[in-house]
């Protein structure tokens, strides 16, 4: 007998579960298809669960889902290969009984949320990998293929959900490949430390609080790239990532660059006597609004880190991830409500919604962050250097009298970047990407 489904989503990452969440609840008969032996066990995440998007998905999330910490302190820092000047926000408001971010490990979470979607209804079939469309004579998606054997499986709609290679998606013509500038590659290390070292450490006051840091300079010598550092419950997750062009250009290995970061002075004494257990690199979709592939076709719609839904000035990756995923199965409930047929034309209101929402509007306000920082690396390289110089400048008390030591630091700053021109452009330029 054919198989046929209402909906079948590709991926059991938060956006194909959101998407297939969603779906079930509303009465939709959905498949959903995942190639790692459990959800969550191919995924690499940093992470910080932003909780709005889930709490719209599961208001009761906190009582069940596996969660580290909930974050009441983030820093800033900019790196140079010996100091870091940071900006940290603490607020006891984050202690609140309904947190806004938490760290959590994505193998349990992501199993966790994915037996939300199957106790709503919808059939996951895992340790399977959906390796092409099937299309109609028209051209129209009508199902998918797998690597088991057996029938195709079909469906009025496919939602992809496959994360940021999106090789089906590749294979059947919907999406170009990926450009190495459009894509950053991230290594990640957990490392095992007990509660009560990381309470220490951080200057947390229980085992629920937790702490998360954002490193910009230094950490990515000279390529455009970040590292972060977060407190688990009982480790800590620490990485690297860059844009894939740059480590083309360079050379330079990923797990030396993160090797690099974990001895810079300021984070080893964090890490240090921790036992490193896992060791992993998934790749971070980038290239911002520009790169946004086409999102709907005849009978399919994409979703999550497929779709390059990530906003990397502020790591937010999962919750574009769910609210995408939401918004596509609400356009697909609606249209089988209506008795509509799946065709392009009526997916168009999934981009409609996304328009409306905060993803679209975070993704075109940074749309030219991106290529900014690839045409600039002074804003990675050069500033970050200068402004350790300007602090020790300023702190070191030795005899130099103030207005003296004020006018070092600027003189450094103009000289440091070539003059007031280039600081006065760099200062629009980053206005605008901005703004
Ligand atoms: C190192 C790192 C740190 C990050 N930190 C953060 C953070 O702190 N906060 C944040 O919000 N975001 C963060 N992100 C981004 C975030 O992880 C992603 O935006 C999010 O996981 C996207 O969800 P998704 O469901 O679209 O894709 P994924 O989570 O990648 O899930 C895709 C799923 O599809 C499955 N799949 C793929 N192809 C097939 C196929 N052919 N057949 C069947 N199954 C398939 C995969 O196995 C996977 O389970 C980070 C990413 C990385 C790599």
């Amino acid at each position: 007998m054919v198989e046929h489904f209402d909906a079948i989503v590709v991926g059991a990452g938060p956006a194909g579960t959101a998407a297939a969440l969603v779906m079930a609840r509303a009465g939709l008969d959905v498949l959903q298809i995942e190639r790692g032996e459990t959800p969550g066990s191919k995924n690499v995440q940093g992470a910080i669960l932003y909780a709005d998007a889930l709490e719209r998905l599961v208001p009761d999330f906190r009582e069940e889902a596996p969660l580290e910490r909930h974050v009441v302190e983030q820093r800033v820092w900019l790196l140079d290969e010996r100091s870091h000047t940071g900006a940290h926000y603490r607020s006891a408001d984050f202690d609140e009984d309904r947190p806004n971010r938490y760290t959590i490990l994505r193998a349990p979470f992501d199993r966790w949320f994915a037996a939300e979607a199957r106790a709503a209804g919808a059939v996951l079939l895992t340790e399977t990998t959906v390796t092409e469309l099937v299309k109609d004579a028209a051209g129209k998606v009508v199902g998918v293929r797998t690597d088991r054997e057996g029938e195709n499986l079909f469906a009025d709609v496919v939602i992809l959900a496959e994360g940021v290679n999106g090789l089906v998606g590749q294979r059947a013509g919907l999406r170009k490949e990926l450009d190495p500038r459009h894509v950053a590659l991230a290594v990640k290390e957990t490392v095992f430390l007990t509660d009560e070292v990381v309470q220490e450490r951080f200057n947390l006051k229980g085992e629920h609080d937790g702490v998360v840091i954002e490193a910009m300079g230094d950490v990515s010598a000279g390529m455009v790239g970040t590292g972060f550092l977060y407190t688990n419950r009982e480790s800590i997750s620490i990485g690297v990532g860059c844009l894939i062009s740059d480590f083309q250009a360079t050379g330079t290995a990923p797990y030396a660059l993160l090797d690099r970061f974990k001895s810079h002075p300021s984070v080893a004494p964090l890490l240090k006597g921790g036992e490193v257990k896992e060791y992993v690199a998934h790749l971070i979709p980038e290239g911002g609004y520009h790169a946004i592939p086409e999102l709907v076709g005849e009978g399919w719609l994409v979703v999550g880190d497929a779709g390059q839904f990530v906003n990397p000035a502020h790591r937010e990756g999962s919750n574009l991830a769910m609210t995408t995923g939401a918004l596509a199965a609400e356009t697909v409930i609606a249209l089988h409500r209506q008795g509509t047929p799946c065709t392009k034309a009526a997916l168009g209101s999934y981009l409609r919604a996304l328009e409306q929402s905060f993803v679209m509007k975070d993704m075109k306000k940074y749309r030219g962050l991106a290529a900014m920082l690839h045409g600039n690396k002074h804003f990675l390289t050069t500033y970050p250097a200068a402004l350790s110089r300007a602090m020790q400048t300023f702190l070191r008390v030795d005899g130099v009298d103030k207005r003296t030591k004020q006018r070092l630091m600027v003189q450094d700053f103009k000289a440091a970047r070539g003059g007031w021109w280039h600081l006065m452009t760099d200062a629009v330029k980053l206005a605008r990407a901005w703004r």
